[in-house]
């Protein structure tokens, strides 16, 4: 909402549009009884939240963790609403959860928990009312029981009503690295105009699913990826590191520390380093007024969610440093999840060229629009995607009858 506040500061909106936004369309708060192994019944909370529709069915993640809660869940159902407005797919915005530990769990209760999700949405969602996918915690195997379930329960064959199921059930080529490709398609896309040069140093913070594809395919493109962390630590050599042997390394010893031809650093420092472009990746709330002003990269793209503050936001941007925000520089997740969607509805296949192709074109498109955006309005690239979002949300609203 801080952010939302900031975009419409640079470009007003009309109070009813945004009194409309302010709030999502449903909540839906369900109680799903599970059969746990030791005979016991346990009532777990689970959540959905429909944000808002206007261009198209709600979409979202489904997250499970021990601190979810309907708040947490609403304000990620925003965030999803201008995330997928961003991308310009045909989508709109959701989240949903359950409250609990999964790794509290066995295989079959997670299971049971799962599937009594679907059966307590089975009315709210579809595929052209509500498509979840896997987020925080949820899997592709997790997806594939609800799908299961709502089928069962609907009858319902397409599949299409989640996605990020594994390719062999209905799955789309091409999701595993969808966020970091998509990202390195927004980036190239702007590296010029953000006065990067054709091979950039590159340090990456968190090396997970994001950050680990983000290496790889940054790396295969000539950058120099010259720091990276994990949980655990970070490592450092300025002329570039072996992205195939980081990740044997860790394999072998459980983390990128001690890597040879490197030098340990603190994931404090990585954060610091000298480079061209720092993409976090790991966890929200890593660059704030603490260190905003010792950031030495040129320019900051977030493929995780939420990793600026608002405060540090401002920082950078009086200090001359771009920011690619998360709702652009990681909504390549979501425009894959899409095309699962569209290929479950079509009852097709498609290869994993076609798929990345089709992702580059609205990456590509996307981040000169946003761009272009941004200088129009003299703001940054955050405030104008947010900018470009609600114009997208707000005409879908009109169009279905919104006046003023
Ligand atoms: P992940 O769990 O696979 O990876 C996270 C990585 O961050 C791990 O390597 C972990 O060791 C590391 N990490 C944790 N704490 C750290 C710290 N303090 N310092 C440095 N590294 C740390 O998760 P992921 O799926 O790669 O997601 C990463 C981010 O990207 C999240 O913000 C997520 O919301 C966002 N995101 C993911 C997707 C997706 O498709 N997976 C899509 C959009 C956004």
């Amino acid at each position: 909402m801080t952010q939302l506040d900031r975009a419409v500061a640079v470009r007003s909106f009309s109070e009813a549009f945004l009194s409309l936004l302010r709030q999502p369309q449903r909540t839906i708060r369900v109680a799903i009884p599970v059969h746990m192994d030791d005979g016991s019944l346990r009532i777990f909370e689970g959540y959905r939240v429909q944000y808002n529709n206007a261009r198209g069915p709600f979409k979202g993640g489904i997250r499970y963790h021990i601190a979810t809660d309907l708040e947490e869940v609403k304000a990620l159902a925003f965030w999803m609403s201008l995330k997928c407005a961003v991308a310009d797919i045909p989508m709109g915005g959701g989240k949903g959860g359950i409250t609990v530990d999964p790794k509290q769990l066995s295989n079959s209760e997670l299971e049971r928990l799962s599937r009594g999700w679907a059966r307590a949405m089975t009315d709210v969602i579809g595929p052209q009312k509500d498509v979840p996918a896997p987020d925080v915690n949820t899997t592709g195997e997790i997806m594939a029981w609800m799908g299961d379930e709502y089928a069962k329960m609907t009858g319902e064959k397409t599949g299409a009503t989640f996605t990020g199921k594994p390719v062999g059930q209905g799955g789309s080529e091409g999701r595993t690295e969808a966020t970091a490709q998509g990202g390195y398609f927004a980036f190239e896309a702007l590296r010029e105009s953000l006065g990067l040069p054709v091979s950039c140093a590159v340090v990456i913070q968190g090396i997970g699913n994001v950050g680990g594809y983000a290496a790889k395919i940054w790396a295969k493109n000539s950058h120099k990826i010259v720091a990276v962390s994990d949980s655990r630590g970070a490592i450092y050599n300025p002329a570039g590191l072996d992205v195939s042997a980081i990740f044997e390394h860790k394999e072998k010893t459980g983390g990128v520390r001690g890597f040879a031809g490197a030098k340990d650093v603190t994931n404090e420092e990585l954060l610091e380093l000298p480079c061209d472009v720092l993409i976090p990746a790991a966890l929200e709330n890593q660059i704030t007024p603490a260190n905003a002003n010792a950031i030495q990269a040129k320019v900051v793209f977030e493929l995780a969610n939420g990793p600026t503050t608002p405060e540090a936001d401002e920082i950078l941007f009086g200090r001359g440093i771009p920011v690619v925000p998360d709702i652009l520089a990681n909504a390549g997740g979501v425009t894959v999840s899409t095309f699962e969607w569209e290929q479950n509805l079509k009852g097709e296949h498609w290869t994993e060229a076609d798929v990345v192709k089709k992702l580059e074109d609205i990456m590509w498109a996307q981040a000169k629009t946003i761009l272009s955006r941004s200088q129009e309005l003299k703001t940054d690239i955050r405030r104008a995607a947010f900018v470009v979002a609600l114009e997208r949300i707000e005409a879908a609203e009109k169009a279905r009858g919104l006046s003023s």
